[in-house]
């Protein structure tokens, strides 16, 4: 399924996001939005509230993931929560959170949201007494739980990208961030077709126009319209070019400063790149990235290396260069 206009709006399969907090409480190497290297920052709740709704008389997402950063540390989220669900722009409210603050949200919180996705990355899980009383919290107020153990990233942008085009567009069609999952990202009244889109100018040196690879959010009539030529366009953004899409390379999940974020990305895109997992997407656009796992047990199976681990998975075939 695709991108189609019903009753003059744009419908996507997927959902759309709108990140409130830029900054982090963790530091993952890699983080795919560069959150280690921002300092405190938070999307204004009436900005959020007039995007979407304006957004939402063009636009129809099945769901909007609240996420960051770190979501959590917004002290107005139930405020934002309250004006995503009022906008109309989709029927369920996701929040992606790390879950670190997770155990002091109060029962507004979760009477504002329909699901919440923990990512739990290593060392820095919920304890287990405070898990039992999440999942009370969660199973009151009919929240989905939804948790995802990462073992490993993918580096997820080069700081020196590359100029060979072919590459660029290689990435740019296996980009599962774009064309799978469609992490379309609504940013200070515009509509960016991935959060890497956003961030990634924010945060290079080189790049004149940090608003080149967005359209801006308007309530023109022929608003629809662009809408779906940018969604459906073959055409890869400039960020692409320094972006790493699907293709990273797999690592190890690790922590780190905010001062040595960007120093393993000092590296051309050539050298980040996974040809193997590259050749896998152009097969099998929606592959296993080898990133999380569902299960606990595999993932501390994982981590303690007595399991097979993504590199060696029979059905994607990961091969870390030097990694
Ligand atoms: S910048 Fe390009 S390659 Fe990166 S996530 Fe966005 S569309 Fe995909």
């Amino acid at each position: 399924m695709t991108y189609h206009i019903e009753n003059g709006r744009v419908v996507t399969p997927e959902g759309c996001e709108l990140n409130v907090a830029h900054h982090c409480n963790l530091g993952c190497a890699s983080c795919s939005h560069l959150s280690p290297v921002f300092t405190r920052s938070f999307v204004a709740p009436e900005t959020a509230a007039h995007d979407l709704s304006l957004l939402a008389k063009s636009f129809r997402a099945q769901f909007v993931k609240v996420l960051g950063g770190e979501p959590l540390l917004h002290r107005e989220l139930v405020t934002i929560l309250g004006s995503v669900r009022a906008s109309g722009i989709a029927p369920r409210i996701v929040v992606c959170t790390n879950g670190v603050l997770l155990p002091r949200m109060r029962e507004d919180f979760w009477a504002a949201v329909d699901e919440v996705e923990i990512s739990v990355y290593p060392g820095k899980e919920i304890p287990e007494e405070k898990m039992a009383r999440i999942r009370e919290l969660a199973a009151d107020h009919g929240v989905t739980l939804t948790l995802l153990h990462y073992s490993h990233f993918r580096y997820s942008y080069s700081e020196f990208g590359t100029g060979d085009e072919r590459l660029v567009r290689r990435i740019y069609s296996t980009c599962q961030i774009a064309h799978v999952w469609r992490c379309h990202t609504v940013f200070e009244g515009h509509f960016f077709k991935c959060p890497q889109s956003v961030f990634l100018p924010r945060v290079l040196d080189d790049v004149a126009d940090p608003w080149e690879d967005a359209l801006e959010i308007t309530d023109d009539p022929g608003f629809a319209d662009r809408l779906l030529a940018y969604l459906r366009s073959p055409e890869p953004l400039r960020a692409c070019r320094n972006c790493l899409g699907s293709a990273g390379r797999l690592m190890p999940h690790e922590q780190r400063t905010r001062r040595d974020f960007r120093l393993p990305q000092r590296h051309p895109t050539e050298d980040l790149t996974d040809r193997a997992f590259l050749e896998l997407l152009d097969r099998t656009p929606d592959a296993d990235d080898g990133c999380a796992v569902d299960s606990a047990t595999e993932w501390r199976s994982r981590l303690s290396g007595t399991a097979a681990g993504p590199a060696s998975a029979s059905t994607t075939h990961h091969t870390p260069e030097g990694t």
